[in-house]
């Protein structure tokens, strides 16, 4: 790819197209973590779906790699050359209350769709976080705030509008191309770069929901009680546990400020009362240092969990987890408290029955048998993700027994998206049948920058 291509490209698109050197060029390729960066030959900032169709186009006649990213929150493998399209510009919503469905830019994240859905009493099935893009949350499985309750986000898309590996943009249902649409939902960013997709909404306004913190000190033996409480919950009942390592910043409320906390995030759609009586135990399971509880309108739902917004540096590793017993417990305890081995945010998210919560699977999103998830979040403050290495071997090999897989969208970056990474996080049917289908849709393995599914090899 030479100037002339460039200049040509830019004349072409809409959005802005920058190279090594330019202004904008670090600002464009930078996102949610600052451990890591693109290092493109040229960045296409699509403004339209268009625009992402002749970067796609460009780079497949050059036979260059093509990278996506929206927030950067889930940062695979950094290109070294190749082209970045970058989405943040497209973050238009639709949303049509008689089908009870949104239509999401490619750029969109759950905070554009949230405040929309909800003035027709609907509500997407986000994440944790609200800042979290929403077309990469979905097509990686989608583990929402709700997900014991109405299941995986990825069982609520209708529609996909991508661009595939040939630079052809095309319009994919279940029903018009059933391989591609069960390739990309769980695939991801292997089989295309999806411009807009179009999903279900759920009829919901309100919700019972919010935090304890706890100190870990004081506290523990949460973790089992906890386990034993989640275990007893109705599907209504949706929740997580985390230990953090809250820092001594002023900006931190004081009760936690500088401390080692557990944090339980519940968010209940029954009852509000019966969502009272429900958590009353985690209330006097340990002295509380404080608690955000109450019937909230479904727009303050990012307060639950009250995620960063601000770009952080870190490196992250996950495990599905078929049961926590006595020695899972051991092992995750000594990761969180202040004697552990790195200062982690160590998070356990309850998913008994998601798998078989309303939806129908036509996706390549598999293992939806494990009834916890675990996420160990590194923060790479004075140290590299190299020096976290030891740690997350040592803490996933002790609970490899006890693990079925990975969760998509909780894999980490580096030797945490390589190839056994990857395949621990698909069905090996599953997989297989993938790397038949990148073979057909994507054989040159135009999309490698990321969680990476190769070609098969021709029969
Ligand atoms: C604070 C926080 C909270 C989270 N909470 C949850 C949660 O509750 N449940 C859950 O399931 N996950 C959760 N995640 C994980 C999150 O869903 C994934 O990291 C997701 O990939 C982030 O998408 P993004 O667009 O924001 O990030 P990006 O890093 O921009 O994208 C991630 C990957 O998706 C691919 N991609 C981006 N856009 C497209 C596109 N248009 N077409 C095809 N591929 C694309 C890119 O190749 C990229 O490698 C959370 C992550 C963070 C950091």
């Amino acid at each position: 790819m030479n100037h002339a291509d460039i200049q040509s490209l830019a004349s072409r698109v809409a959005g802005p197209v920058l190279v090594p050197g330019d202004e904008g060029y670090d600002e464009e390729r930078s996102g949610a973590n600052l451990a890591v960066r693109h290092e493109p030959d040229a960045i296409v900032g699509a403004a339209r779906a268009e625009d992402v169709r002749e970067a796609v186009a460009l780079a497949a006649r050059h036979g260059l790699p093509v990278a996506v990213q929206c927030t950067g929150h889930g940062f695979a493998a950094a290109s070294r050359g190749g082209l970045l399209v970058t989405t943040g510009r497209m973050r238009e919503v639709e949303v049509d209350p008689e089908r009870r469905t949104a239509w999401v830019a490619a750029g969109a994240r759950f905070e554009d769709v949230i405040p929309v859905a909800a003035a027709h009493g609907l509500a997407p099935l986000n994440g944790s976080a609200p800042h979290v893009g929403v077309v990469s949350y979905v097509l990686g499985g989608g583990v929402g705030l709700l997900v014991r309750t109405h299941g995986y986000a990825a069982d609520r898309v209708r529609t996909l509008e991508l661009v595939t590996a040939d630079g052809r943009a095309r319009t994919v249902t279940p029903e018009s191309d059933p391989d591609l649409f069960w390739a990309v939902v769980g695939g991801r960013d292997n089989f295309g770069i999806v411009t807009r997709l179009e999903m279900d909404l759920i009829p919901l306004s309100r919700v019972y929901g919010g935090g304890f913190f706890y100190d870990v000190e004081a506290a523990p033996d949460l973790l089992g009680t906890y386990v034993r409480w989640a275990d007893a919950m109705p599907r209504e009942m949706n929740s997580t546990i985390a230990s953090l390592p809250m820092p001594d910043d002023p900006k931190v409320p004081a009760p936690i400020r500088g401390r080692h906390v557990h944090h339980v995030c519940v968010a209940y759609t029954g009852d509000p009362a019966e969502g009272e009586r429900l958590v009353a135990p985690l209330r006097e399971a340990a002295p509380v240092l404080s608690e955000s509880l109450r019937d909230m309108p479904y727009t303050e739902c990012g307060t639950i969990h009250d995620e960063p917004r601000f770009p952080v540096p870190f490196q992250r590793e996950t495990a599905l987890l078929r049961e926590v017993d006595q020695e899972v417990l051991r092992l995750l305890a000594e990761h969180t408290g202040p004697g552990a081995p790195l200062p982690c945010v160590v998070e356990l998210r309850h998913l008994a029955g998601a798998g078989d919560a309303a939806g129908e699977r036509r996706n390549s999103v598999g293992l939806r048998d494990a009834p916890y998830l675990l996420a160990v979040v590194a923060p790479l403050y004075g140290i590299t993700a190299e020096d976290t290495r030891p740690m997350y071997e040592k803490l996933f090999a002790d609970l490899a027994p006890y693990s079925s897989g990975a969760a998509l969208n909780f894999l980490g970056f580096g030797t945490q998206a390589g190839p056994e990474r990857v395949r621990a996080a698909y069905e090996p049917a599953d997989l297989e049948r993938l790397t038949r289908l990148k073979a057909v849709y994507d054989p040159q393995n135009v999309f490698r920058l990321n969680y990476n599914i190769p070609p098969a090899a021709p029969r």
